[in-house]
């Protein structure tokens, strides 16, 4: 009898298999995997927030220790010019020469890495075994046994029959235990797409940025949008995504249809001037759900067997490896007894799901705001149709934050980009400004009416806290960090300028920023989260003091790109 079964030993299995051993070594392993590894796989451009993850897990230095080229930032060619414009994770012009392998500290925080996922999982499942799971490779779960809703072992392709307390699907798009158990899956419709894509060798890198540092690139054409990855210091990745409708009208075959694609696109027909294709075309489709349960009496899903929404935010492994963990710590607030296990449970189904359907909502944006799809007018107004999304950029903002501003509870913004970042974006696809709703007032009220108190899982040093936080309409505030300092703030005094004052000196007395500038740029967007949440009211007082400031302007980090020449069509 294990303690915990993992079906899959992709980044979600390894992840749940490490940071539970890492928090209880002496909790009984099994992390079963289909396949031998190495073993490829669609899925390489990552996110910052991926990094504190695998320090946890205490293997990031392995990671950068297999060089894999460092995602400084993204260039696309989406939007309603052709023009080229930058993502930055980091500004590259400040980016030091450094060695590598480097340590995780100083400008590698801000940093992601763009990963061989042959190589990448590997190191991972090497970890986890490592660490003291047993891993066993080659092995299939060709059925989950059950009585009911609970698992009562997997039988493996060898005849055998594993029990465990814990069973934990991270079987990626197989959801073995998921559709064993008839899960339901939400597909909130918009995003059909087909991927097809082949690795490189030696292809040219769009640009370097000091020492193993560049960016991907994310290429619009008018049915659909190529990525070029980097994966190693010779291999690349290069994929074509197009809605599926499309391509099956277009009567072409995939190596067809990507060809084409490489040719018209000049960019990255001139990267791969002078590289080869390994010649395995691979294709995959239809990745767009959330499940509608995600655990049961002793199971779990975890990453991708729990819901995906679309490679053009390059968020899966950041979704898998941020849930994998939250499922590991769930089994040991279960194990524990620390709180009820009903809600340790929903609490976790809550995260992937508002995370997911966040990602959804993102995506299903950038698909429709995107002009450069000039043969799929019809695809994006029907995504727009069925997300019920405005074209209007103040309505587009606001419908972004149909979850609430106040993202993972303690984040403020969405999908994982920060408040200011939203607005630029919203405002370079739809090429207008959208407007501050926090700066039309002078003088603010807190609004918790109807709000009821409920407690929300915090996730750290192994244990599920338990922590406060007000909910009203699906939005959410927590009795933590800036919000809760500025709610403080304006229950005191609500006038614009007494708010500044007070939030700059609680900010510069924590230490969270160096200058009153910082301070402001640091707190403000917390506000404007919070009025258009809903938990505070603004009105304007004539003759009262008034603000004129607008969220740190993320032109730094997303501009036109200044530093690639263009090759012409
Ligand atoms: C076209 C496309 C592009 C993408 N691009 C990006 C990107 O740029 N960046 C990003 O972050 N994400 C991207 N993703 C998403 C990313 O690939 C996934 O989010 C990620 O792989 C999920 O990890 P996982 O561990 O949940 O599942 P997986 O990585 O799929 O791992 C599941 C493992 O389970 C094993 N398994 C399955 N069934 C069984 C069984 N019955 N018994 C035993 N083992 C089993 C499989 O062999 C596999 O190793 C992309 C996805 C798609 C479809």
């Amino acid at each position: 009898m294990w303690d915990v079964a993992i079906i899959g030993g992709g980044p979600a299995g390894s992840t749940c298999g490490s940071i539970l051993k890492r928090y209880a070594p002496g909790k009984r392993v099994l992390i079963l995997e289909r396949e031998k590894f190495p073993r490829e796989h669609v899925g390489e451009s990552q996110l910052p927030p991926i990094n504190q993850i695998l320090v946890e897990m205490g293997v990031w230095d392995k990671i950068e220790a297999a060089n894999f080229p460092i995602k400084v930032g993204a260039t696309y060619r989406w939007g309603n010019t052709n023009d080229l414009w930058d993502f930055e994770l980091f500004p590259a012009s400040e980016f030091r020469d450094e060695p590598r392998p480097a340590k995780f500290e100083g400008q590698r925080t801000k940093t992601a890495f763009q990963v061989d996922r042959a190589v990448y999982d590997q190191i991972l499942l090497d970890h986890a075994k490592e660490l003291g799971c047993e891993v066993r490779e080659e092995t299939r779960v060709v059925e989950v046994l059950h009585s009911g809703d609970r698992v009562d072992g997997l039988r493996l392709d060898g005849g055998e029959i594993v029990e465990a307390r814990h069973y934990v699907d991270a079987s990626g798009g197989s959801g073995i235990i998921r559709r064993t158990m008839g899960v339901e899956l939400d597909e909130p419709g918009g995003l059909k797409n087909i991927a097809i894509w082949d690795y490189w060798q030696n292809a040219e890198w769009a640009i370097s940025i000091g020492v193993g540092g560049t960016r991907v690139q994310v290429m619009s054409l008018g049915y659909g949008w190529l990525w070029f990855i980097p994966i190693g210091p010779t291999r690349s990745s290069l994929g074509l995504v197009v809605p599926a409708e499309y391509y099956k009208k277009s009567g072409m075959k995939p190596k067809e249809i990507y060809e084409k694609a490489i040719r018209e696109d000049p960019l990255v027909r001139s990267l791969i001037e002078n590289a080869t294709p390994e010649g395995q075309m691979r294709t995959t489709k239809d990745w767009n759900f959330v499940a509608k349960r995600m655990s049961g009496e002793n199971w779990m899903l975890a990453g991708e067997s729990a819901g995906f929404a679309d490679p053009i935010l390059a968020a899966g492994m950041t979704l898998a490896h941020a849930g994998a963990r939250e499922a590991a710590y769930t089994i040991l607030a279960l194990d524990r007894g620390s709180h009820p296990a009903e809600w340790l449970k929903e609490q976790y189904r809550e995260n992937q799901a508002s995370r997911i359907y966040q990602h959804i909502r993102f995506a299903n944006f950038w698909y429709h705001a995107n002009g450069c799809f000039t043969d799929l007018k019809a695809y994006t107004s029907e995504i727009a149709r069925d997300a019920g999304l405005e074209l209007d950029p103040n309505e587009a903002f606001q419908w972004l934050g149909t979850g609430g501003f106040v993202f993972e509870k303690v984040f403020n913004g969405l999908a994982g980009f920060p408040l200011g970042a939203v607005k630029d974006i919203v405002e370079l696809f739809l090429q207008k400004e959208a407007s501050l709703k926090s700066a039309e007032f002078n003088y603010f009220t807190m609004n918790l009416e109807g709000a009821q108190r409920e407690k929300y899982a915090l996730y750290g040093n192994g244990r599920v806290e338990a922590q406060e936080r007000l909910v009203r309409d699906g939005k959410t505030l927590p009795f933590s960090g800036m919000y809760y300092v500025l709610a403080q703030i304006i229950s005191q005094n609500g006038g614009i300028d007494y708010i500044v004052g007070a939030m700059v000196h609680a900010i510069l007395e924590r230490g969270v920023a160096k200058d009153p500038d910082a301070a402001m740029e640091f707190g403000m967007p917390y506000l404007e989260s919070m009025v258009r949440d809903g938990w505070v009211t603004g009105e304007y007082i004539e003759g009262g003091p008034t603000l004129e400031y607008d969220l740190p302007r993320f032109a730094s980090s997303i501009h036109v790109n200044r530093d690639m020449p263009v090759p012409s069509a």
